[in-house]
């Protein structure tokens, strides 16, 4: 199913649980906002090349609206769409005062070189720099993306509006980024793991996971899950799979990714083909990659118990359903994955106190008056 559908049919069902009016239902549904714009740069040989970059602003009820950039060939509307609403009730049920939205551009980014992203950055930054900001919209890292993307966005935004450091989060530390925002979204997943574990009366320690995905997420998730004693038998990405039944040992196995590219040839696991790392026998599976992975095709095959969402939707509606009746517990995107843009909010945070101009204090003085006196305000105050 659809991206977008899929995500639409849970927020209906939600809906219907709530029974929430029709008229709000609709107008949580429409997005705020919905950017297409054309991005043309000239490659290193010289020769032009077009890129389409959208950014969907789906809702901002509760604070500015937040979510990440994508690179991605598959990047399409519906997509982006899907992911900006999913934003939303991410940011909600984090409790983070943000709205929702999400961006991103068709391409591929291991086929364009360094300064080929840079001047791509840039073109889509101009295009949308006046309908970003910080009290209005603040991109992120996605899939693709990463802190020095951040910081040509900053610095191309920078150049229309003065300097923002918070009109971006996600950015590297000397530009005023947050200090584990790297980690983040891969250590809430472990936290939200050992959390769901317990409930069930089990831990992390000597459970088997599988990991879909090695990117930022995948690799901090199985690092720190290895750090506190699960054994993680299999992991994915796009180059490759490795699996071994004893544990696979993931600093090692990040090392040899960082010197070959490839988790391919690594002599602590053998080989195994990455079409079955969803159904390999696991306590505990964690995809952290693309949506939709879940599907009716292979959920009557997974063999774990617990479904860690690392990835935005990755179990689509039919998945969903086929594996509830196996008694698979799922952990949902939303909850799962909120680490990284909770941080982001800290240093969305500490970024505004620098751009009042104020020191600490006064950054956490304005911070509590400001929550108190919505509070009040919002109690009624003059009648
Ligand atoms: N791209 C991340 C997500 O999907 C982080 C977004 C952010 O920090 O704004 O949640």
């Amino acid at each position: 199913m659809n991206a977008l559908a899929a995500t639409n049919r849970n927020f209906r069902q939600a809906s219907r649980i709530l029974g929430l009016d029709a008229k709000i239902e609709k107008s949580l549904l429409i997005p705020f906002r919905e950017i297409k714009v054309e991005c043309t740069i000239p490659k290193d040989d010289g020769t032009l090349v077009s890129y389409i970059g959208f950014r969907v602003q789906h809702d901002n009820a509760r604070g500015p609206m937040k979510g990440g950039i994508r690179y991605h060939p598959e990047v399409d509307p519906d997509e982006v769409n899907a992911l900006a609403q999913l934003m939303t009730w991410k940011t909600a049920v984090a409790d983070i005062p943000y709205g929702g939205a999400k961006g991103g551009i068709g391409c591929t980014p291991k086929d364009l070189s360094t300064s080929e992203l840079e001047r791509l950055t840039r073109v889509f930054t101009q295009k949308i720099h006046d309908l970003i900001g910080v009290n209005m919209d603040v991109p992120a890292p996605d899939m693709g993306t990463n802190a020095q993307t951040m910081a040509w966005m900053l610095d191309e935004y920078s150049k229309f509006h003065g300097y923002s450091p918070a009109v971006v989060t996600g950015k590297p530390i000397d530009l005023g980024g947050s200090l584990g925002r790297e980690a983040a979204t891969g250590r809430g997943v472990v936290y939200a793991t050992e959390a769901l574990l317990a409930e069930h009366g089990k831990s992390i320690n000597g459970l088997t996971f599988a990991i879909q995905g090695f990117g930022n997420v995948g690799s901090w998730a199985s690092r720190l899950l290895h750090e506190l004693g699960g054994k993680v038998v299999a992991v994915s990405d796009i180059t490759g799979a490795v699996k071994n039944s004893n544990g696979i040992d993931i600093p090692a196995l990040i090392q040899h990714k960082e010197k070959t590219g490839k988790l391919a040839d690594f002599s602590g696991a053998e080989a195994m083909d990455s079409n079955d790392l969803l159904t390999h026998d696991c306590d505990v599976l964690i995809p952290c990659a693309l949506g939709g992975v879940l599907n009716r095709e292979n959920a009557g095959d997974v063999r774990a118990k617990f479904i860690i969402e690392a990835a935005n939707h990755p179990t689509d509606p039919e998945a969903d359903e086929i594996l509830f009746k196996k008694g698979v517990t799922i952990l949902p995107d939303i909850y799962a994955n909120s680490g990284g843009v909770t941080v982001s909010y800290f240093e969305w945070v500490q970024n505004m106190c620098q751009s009042h101009n104020c020191n600490l204090r006064m950054g956490a003085f304005t911070l509590g008056v400001n929550r108190v006196a919505r509070a009040t305000l919002l109690r009624g105050w003059e009648a």
